[in-house]
């Protein structure tokens, strides 16, 4: 992407996120003049972040399912993840040169894991349809169609033909998703919360900060009927991993009046039985830390926890209850920056179907910066991509009969 000023006819994106990007480069093909601006200095810094464990660019699961995922927001997404739905993002992903593949739980990854790579081609591509990007840009107010921005070299005004507003959620602030668009248009938003995020434990934060890092493989959590499978890392912060992440939702809004209490399995693929007959099999004289190691295999946080939280538990089917239900106790979630996403943001009810602000024809909205949330997994990008692709399509829609013959098309 080049780097200069803007003429006055042409589409402003701000946001230089996945979702920007991606509504840019629908727009650029159809021979839309596009200027992307950000306030940071490079594009897609978070992006980039979830890159860093392997970019998990979709799901693979069968649409039904995929769909409800998006929870109280599946209604509102599902013509726009239709219209673009994961096999689109996969196919566009290795149209870029960028293979994927299914891994077992059905995530989609890249094949060569980061995002690095993928990015650098994305914007070559974007170079090549003169899309225009403006780094240091702080989109700092909206007056209709008109944006100021603050910029190294002070105040800029441009007027747009139209905007589509690409500014993601307020989690991460380092990497430019900080939020503070939200006081634009305070009138649009829901309040951000934490979503995908850790949560504290009443645990002592000596255990925290002498196992952090620690990894507890393979457990399960259950919480208000619902129980979700995977690895729980301990950080000084609390604890997050993807079980906490999908029930955060639920334990969130149970979090602002009170503690919440889960049922933490520490061997789910067992059976009560298999547990029990394990144990039962353990030499008499052994200590509890060498029983739970033989017969579980659980290292050693997991076995400081269960000493933690069930001291008394001794006999075969005290310990079965114990490995099976410990309590798991959690007071607060942790810091909205730390989040890997949020909820909040732009409210259904202000936009149209193609993302465009009921108050402002012409000025529209994609992306994270959009109320609604979903596990991780791959939801949250294709999330992102499908909005803006429906929105890049209604600005089209929109250009074409509100300036008809002014903009090539
Ligand atoms: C650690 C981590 C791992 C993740 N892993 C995955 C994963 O594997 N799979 C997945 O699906 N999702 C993942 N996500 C989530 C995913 O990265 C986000 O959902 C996605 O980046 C949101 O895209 P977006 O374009 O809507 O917003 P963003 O990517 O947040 O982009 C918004 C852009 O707007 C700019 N901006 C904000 N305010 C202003 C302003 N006032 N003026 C100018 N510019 C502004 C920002 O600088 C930023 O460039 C992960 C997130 C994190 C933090």
């Amino acid at each position: 992407m080049t780097h200069a000023a803007s003429s006055s006819l042409h589409i402003a994106i701000i946001g230089a996120g996945p979702a920007g990007l991606f509504a840019a480069e629908q727009l650029g093909k159809q021979g839309h003049q596009v200027h992307i601006y950000d306030h940071m200095a490079r594009p897609g810094r978070k992006f980039l972040m979830a890159g860093r464990s392997g970019l998990n660019l979709t799901h693979n699961e069968p649409f039904k399912g995929f769909i409800s995922r998006y929870a109280a927001a599946s209604t509102w997404l599902e013509p726009a993840l239709t219209a673009f739905p994961p096999t689109a993002l996969r196919h566009w992903a290795e149209e870029l040169g960028h293979e994927c593949f299914v891994g077992s739980s059905g995530k989609v990854f890249l094949k060569d894991y980061k995002a690095s790579p993928l990015l650098r081609s994305w914007l070559q591509r974007l170079q090549g349809l003169s899309v225009q990007f403006h780094p240091r840009h702080r989109l700092k107010a909206l007056n209709g169609l008109e944006l100021t921005f603050q910029t190294p070299r002070g105040e800029q005004t441009h007027k747009a033909v139209a905007i589509i507003l690409a500014l993601g959620g307020s989690s991460w602030a380092r990497l430019g998703s900080d939020g503070q668009w939200a006081q634009l248009l305070s009138e649009h938003c829901a309040s951000f919360a934490p979503s995908n995020c850790g949560f504290m434990p009443d645990w002592p934060m000596e255990f925290l900060t002498r196992h952090e890092g620690a990894t507890l493989r393979g457990v399960s959590l259950t919480y208000a009927g619902q129980t979700k499978r995977g690895d729980l890392i301990i950080t000084p912060r609390g604890i997050e991993g993807a079980p906490l992440y999908a029930l955060s939702p639920l334990l969130r809004e149970k979090l602002t009046t009170e503690h919440a209490t889960l049922t933490l399995n520490l061997r789910p693929t067992l059976s009560i039985e298999q547990i029990t007959a394990r144990l039962a099999q353990q030499r008499l004289r052994e200590s509890r830390s060498n029983k739970l190691r033989k017969a579980f295999k659980l290292d050693k946080p997991a076995r400081e926890l269960l000493n933690l939280l069930a001291p008394e538990a001794r006999t075969v089917s005290e310990l079965t209850s114990a490995i099976t239900a410990l309590p798991l106790t959690l007071t607060a979630p942790a810091a909205l920056d730390r989040a890997i996403s949020t909820a909040g943001g732009v409210r259904q009810t202000s936009l149209n179907d193609a993302y465009m602000f009921h108050h402002q024809p012409g000025l529209f909205a994609c992306g994270e910066m959009l109320d609604w949330e979903a596990p991780t997994g791959g939801y949250l990008l294709q999330g992102c991509f499908s909005t803006a692709y429906v929105c890049a399509k209604g600005v089209h829609h929109w250009l074409s009969a509100s300036l008809p013959g002014k903009i090539e098309s």
